[in-house]
């Protein structure tokens, strides 16, 4: 009998530090045990301090990636992670729905820990139209969330309503990240659409400059146990396990000048 492999996606932006993007995907998928694929959609220069340069790769490209890698090997899951553009966005939420992808794990990536833009404003409204239906998980953090609702958020109150918010566009949960709030803890809240249910998931902050590339790990892993056959809240639950894990075990190295990766 042939062996088979749990088979991951990733289709994201290019990280020349390695710390996040493709390259934080692809590191977890293997941590995990999975086989990573790539279709990249953006490449950028980039070091721990910053993005230098960001260059797009047309969308039509974009596009015959997803068709060689899906129209032969195929994927268990998808993670989305730096679409860019709209026309990305749009072509992207395109092939998924072609080739019937269902387990889609989209991190709705705005802006890099160092604070560069990593998505052009008139894709924001692509995102809400086109990717975020198709989601099984959508993972923002908290000024991620504030982008999609259009509304500040500060207390708990306001993280559910958000939830809430953000699922009304047809996602079936929305995990929001606490750890942009300024609270001790780093709890996140995942918010499962058809059962109107929160699970909260709490986790000790770990203080560290190392946290490239978290938001990235993160979705990657849940798209990995998801691709093992695991639930949305039991693949939240171990993904956040495993962060964890990662930016404990990297907390303390020093890579670069700024924000150093986590550690896989
Ligand atoms: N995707 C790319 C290509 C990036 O360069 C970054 C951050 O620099 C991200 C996504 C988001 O990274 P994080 O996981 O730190 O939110």
């Amino acid at each position: 009998m042939n062996k088979t492999y749990h088979k991951v996606l990733t289709i994201a932006g290019s990280d020349s530090s390695g710390g996040a993007g493709i390259q934080a995907d692809l590191k977890t998928f293997s941590a995990l045990g999975c086989y990573g694929m790539s279709v990249i959609t953006a490449l950028t220069a980039q070091n721990t301090k910053g993005v230098t340069g960001i260059h797009a790769v047309p969308a039509s490209f974009a596009a015959e990636q997803m068709e060689a890698v899906l129209g032969d090997i195929g994927a268990d899951a998808v993670k989305i992670g730096m679409l860019y553009s709209a026309e990305l966005t749009e072509v992207v939420a395109r092939g998924l729905l072609k080739h019937g992808i269902r387990k889609i794990v989209l991190d709705p990536v705005m802006v890099a820990q160092s604070g560069d833009k990593l998505l052009q404003n008139d894709a924001i409204e692509a995102l809400k139209t086109h990717m975020i239906p198709l989601a099984a998980v959508v993972t923002p953090n908290l000024p991620e969330a504030e982008v999609l609702t259009g509304e500040k958020i500060s207390g708990y109150e306001e993280i559910q309503d958000a939830a809430r918010h953000i699922s009304h566009h047809n996602c079936q949960s929305v995990l929001i990240k606490g750890g942009h709030s300024e609270n001790d803890d780093s709890d996140d809240l995942l918010y499962l659409t058809q059962e109107e249910r929160f699970v909260t998931l709490k986790e000790e902050r770990i203080e560290t400059r190392n946290n490239h590339g978290t938001g990235c790990t993160l979705s990657s892993a849940i798209a990995s146990f998801l691709a093992k056959g695991h639930d949305i809240e039991a693949a939240v639950r171990r993904a956040k396990t495993y962060i964890s894990g990662a930016i404990r075990t990297g907390a303390k190295y020093k890579m670069g000048h700024g924000h150093g990766p986590v550690h896989h």
